[in-house]
């Protein structure tokens, strides 16, 4: 059997840190070593550190609960401790942007879940079935920054996960999109912990999600865009207007989607079109049996009440987005209402089906 590869989780007592420590357990490449966070939690067991807001529905697992937590802000400690390193670090941006490029620069790789590096021009942001080969950028980031065998990727907001991977493939099957308006409905536990507090969040909706707005309209024309030289061009489009709400709802994020294709009406698709474009989409890490990929990542449901996150969110390991309600639309061309797990697709197990297409592509292979 071959060894498998030694990660470290950095931000490892946080909502999505704990989600990395569960799904991490019986990876069958990847092996948890290294636990970090704060100061605070520096010093204790991994177990005694996550006491009273272990959130995970399932004990700590075995190999973890009594590692010996780490400064995060210390990289020399991670030093021969672990090969490369998940980053789930909830600090200031900056602070997180040099702390990710000293770890690189120590020849430790980053897979990250944080925002810091999203728009660094020669960091991939990847959701793989869409961009894989925004991969082939990392060469040119080790050159950049003269760093070995170290490097940055990212993943990107989760909340458009669930409609970026639909719109890449009515794209990629020759149906591409002008315009969106998107009205998000978005978990809880995309806050992290303790998140928004009880008193707002109980019998409410808060209209308002700092900075997220911004990135639900902007991200998706990086992962749709492509390597040029010594740097990843943006997308033209397509334009997006987003609503982002916090709801009621412990996991997954809900997208109400309006659309309209950028093509004359005689070749905009049917909607029986666009179901079979949706059905049959499969990429690289469906062809290639990437161990989190989902075996059908676009999951379509016909009741006229779905999808909805507490029967959808965990369809396919909570890796498939489901979308529902595919209509025509009296104002653009058609829309739809598309869920996606936030903590599983949007944050931690995104980030292991990135480190397991890292790795698959040949970028761990001198660790
Ligand atoms: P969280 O629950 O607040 O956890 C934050 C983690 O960062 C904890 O492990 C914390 O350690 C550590 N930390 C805080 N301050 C630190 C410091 N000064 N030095 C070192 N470590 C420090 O946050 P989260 O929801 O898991 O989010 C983690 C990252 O993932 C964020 O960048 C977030 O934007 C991103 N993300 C989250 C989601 C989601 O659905 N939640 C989705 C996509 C991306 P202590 O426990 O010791 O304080």
């Amino acid at each position: 059997m071959e060894k498998k590869i030694t990660v470290g989780v950095l931000g490892a007592t946080g909502m999505v840190g704990q989600r990395y420590i569960y799904l991490l357990k019986n990876h069958p490449w990847f092996e948890v070593t290294y636990v970090a966070a704060s100061p605070r939690s520096a010093g204790k067991t991994y177990e005694q550190a996550v006491e009273s807001r272990w959130l995970i529905g399932s004990d700590i697992p075995e190999g973890v609960k009594d590692l010996i937590v780490q400064d995060a802000n210390d990289v020399s400690a991670a030093k021969g401790k672990c090969q490369f390193v998940f980053s789930a670090l909830e600090m200031e941006k900056d602070a997180i942007k040099s702390l990710e490029a000293s770890y690189a620069a120590a020849d430790i790789p980053v897979v990250s879940n944080a925002s810091a590096h999203r728009w660094t021009d020669d960091v991939p942001m990847l959701i793989p079935e869409i961009n894989a080969e925004h991969l082939d950028i990392i060469a040119k980031q080790k050159e950049h920054n003269g760093w070995n065998k170290g490097f940055i990727a990212v993943k990107p907001n989760c909340s458009i996960q669930s409609y970026m991977t639909p719109v890449f493939a009515l794209q990629q099957a020759g149906y591409p999109v002008k315009r969106m308006i998107v009205t998000t409905l978005q978990a809880t536990s995309g806050a992290g912990y303790p998140g928004v507090p009880s008193f707002d969040m109980i019998d409410n909706i808060v209209p308002y999600i700092g900075g997220e707005e911004e990135k639900t309209e902007k991200e998706g024309l990086k992962i749709l865009g492509k390597v040029n030289g010594d740097k990843i061009e943006n997308a033209s489009g397509p334009l997006v207007s987003a609503h982002c709400n916090r709801v009621p709802v412990v996991d997954g994020h809900t997208a109400c989607v309006s659309l309209e294709f950028d093509l004359p009406k005689e070749k905009k698709p049917s909607l029986e079109k666009i179901e079979e474009i949706w059905q049959n989409f499969k990429a690289l890490p469906q062809k290639i049996s990437l161990p989190s990929a989902p075996v059908q990542p676009i999951i379509i449901r016909h009741e006229i009440n779905r999808p909805q996150p507490r029967r959808d969110r965990e369809n396919d390991k909570g890796m498939a987005v489901t979308i529902g309600r595919l209509r025509e639309c009296h104002v653009f061309d058609i829309r739809f209402v598309a869920l996606s797990h936030n903590t599983k697709r949007g944050a931690a197990l995104g980030g292991i089906l990135n480190a397991e297409l890292i790795k698959a592509q040949g970028f761990f292979d001198n660790l």
